[in-house]
């Protein structure tokens, strides 16, 4: 799914909340960085048994650096972003309403499975 210019820079806002100090690129020292405008979903199965009917995928986003092109994979569930995500594809009209339906479903599950982890975890 491509991602409008405004998605991008609310992720690489989300990004920065989160970074370390200093940031810049490991490889060439620079410190710009973008979002390509492309999101990866990465096949995933609980255990060895994926189900045809019911596949799982952990969608990542890929963050650049302008100078060198040193690329990071960062999963959007961990940094926090569907939101932004499934806002901006409703909004340009790239996931239909059906689809919506099952991805807030979803997301509302990791919320409640990470509440229940975190709360067992003490
Ligand atoms: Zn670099």
């Amino acid at each position: 799914m491509p991602l409008s210019d405004e998605a991008q820079d609310q992720i690489i806002d989300r990004l920065r909340a989160k970074r370390s100090e200093p940031d810049n690129c490991p490889i060439c020292g620079s410190d710009t960085f973008s979002v390509a405008d492309l999101l990866f979903n990465t096949p995933m199965a609980e255990g060895i048994v994926q189900t045809v009917a019911m596949p799982m995928y952990a969608t990542h986003i890929l963050v650049t650096c302008t100078n060198c092109g040193l690329t990071h994979m960062i999963n959007a569930n961990v940094l926090g972003i569907m939101d932004i995500l499934l806002e901006d594809g409703v909004a340009r009209g790239l996931i239909p309403p059906p689809m919506e339906a099952t991805i807030r479903a979803d997301l509302e599950l990791r919320a409640a499975r990470l509440e229940e982890a975190e709360s067992e975890a003490g």
